[in-house]
């Protein structure tokens, strides 16, 4: 086989593998574990549960930025240049919005965009819970995926900052912190409001019972992971299943690599290393999250301490540079726990 050709896929793909997704991270990883189904030939059922407490009311429209981010990108109508909404987007209710001098400014809201968010709002106030929703959204998307909501249940979360403007110091929506002030004012805690009253949502604990391969993208360990995680019952699920539980660094050379995941990891405590995260989840055998982890081959030194936490570890390229390149990721995952 020439070098260029992607590396031996496993024989066969275990057949269902569960996914738990945040938003760009977490559906470009999703991009290679389909992209791994199709060079298999395999007929794997691929469920996410994906994070809904980056989810905000916004000019009385509901958004949910990671569930939109995970159906577009599967369903091919992502802006690949910007990893989160519509391509071929124009911004002209933004604009006019803007021009009623009406708040927030700050967040991106494109016209293509806010037809799913309208669909969305309107099946919501007909009573309709966020994860029949979410299916009949990605009836038209067809994404691949059985995608789930963590819950059904309100979960925002929140960061306590210093606000710039006052000098005081107040709790402001996730995507406040993120968008308007770009994570660059400093923040002293992450509060998921709702998140230890929310039940999982339909599918959910059944998904990760029933998987035969759980994986963890590189998606936040905070914001993203550490919220599904949150949810009452869901770790018990992880901790119950028969299914191996691999992760992959979101972490590569002691850097985030895009996103706020540094930050964030300050705020709780974590060290930002591959090592750092791992040890955050920990082993599954101590009551942790993972049996195995994958670092980047910069992280090799890493992988003799993940091995001591009782983690199984391997260095590989981790950078979702293309779909084969992340598949090939995928394969390293399911050796490690082969
Ligand atoms: P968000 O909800 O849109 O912020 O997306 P996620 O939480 O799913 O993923 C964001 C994280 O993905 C970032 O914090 C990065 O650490 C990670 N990430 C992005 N691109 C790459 C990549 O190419 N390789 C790896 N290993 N991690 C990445
Ligand atoms: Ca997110």
């Amino acid at each position: 086989m020439p070098p260029s050709q992607p590396s031996q896929p496993p024989a066969r793909l275990p057949a269902r593998i569960t996914v738990l997704s945040g938003g760009v991270g977490g559906a470009r990883f999703l991009q290679g574990v389909l992209r791994l189904v199709e060079r298999t030939s395999s007929d794997t059922a691929v469920t996410v549960v994906a994070n809904t407490a980056d989810d905000i009311w916004v000019h009385g429209l509901k958004v949910c930025p990671d569930l939109d981010t995970v159906m577009y990108t599967l369903g091919d109508g992502i802006d690949t240049e910007r990893g989160w909404g519509r391509r071929a987007e124009t911004w002209n209710a933004k604009e006019e919005l803007a021009s009623y001098g009406v708040e927030p400014t700050w967040f991106g809201l494109g016209d293509r965009d806010i037809a799913t968010h309208l669909v969305r709002t309107q099946m919501l106030d007909a009573g309709f819970p966020l994860s029949e929703v979410t299916a009949a959204l990605c009836r038209r998307w067809q994404p691949g995926v059985e995608l789930l909501p963590m819950t059904d249940d309100r979960v925002e979360t929140h960061v306590v900052i210093d606000d710039p403007a006052s000098g005081e110091r107040r709790a402001v929506h996730f995507q406040e912190y993120w968008i308007r002030h770009q994570a660059a004012v400093l923040a002293h805690a992450v509060v998921p409001i709702g998140l230890d009253e929310a039940k999982p949502g339909p599918g959910v604990l059944e998904a990760i019972g029933e998987a035969d391969l759980v994986l963890v993208p590189p998606s936040n360990p905070v914001v993203s992971v550490g919220t599904i995680l949150g949810v009452p019952g869901i770790r018990d699920a992880l901790a119950a299943t028969k299914a191996p539980v691999v992760g992959v660094s979101g972490i590569i050379g002691q850097d985030h690599v895009h996103g706020m995941a540094r930050q964030l990891l300050e705020v709780i405590g974590v060290e930002v290393s591959a090592a750092g995260v791992a040890e955050h989840y920990g082993a599954r055998a101590v009551g942790g999250l993972l049996d195995g982890w994958l670092v980047d081959t910069v992280d090799e030194a890493a992988v003799a301490r993940v091995n001591a936490a009782g983690i199984r570890c391997r260095a590989v390229p981790l950078w979702m540079t293309d779909h084969d390149a992340t598949a090939d990721m995928v394969v390293a995952a399911l050796d490690l726990v082969r």
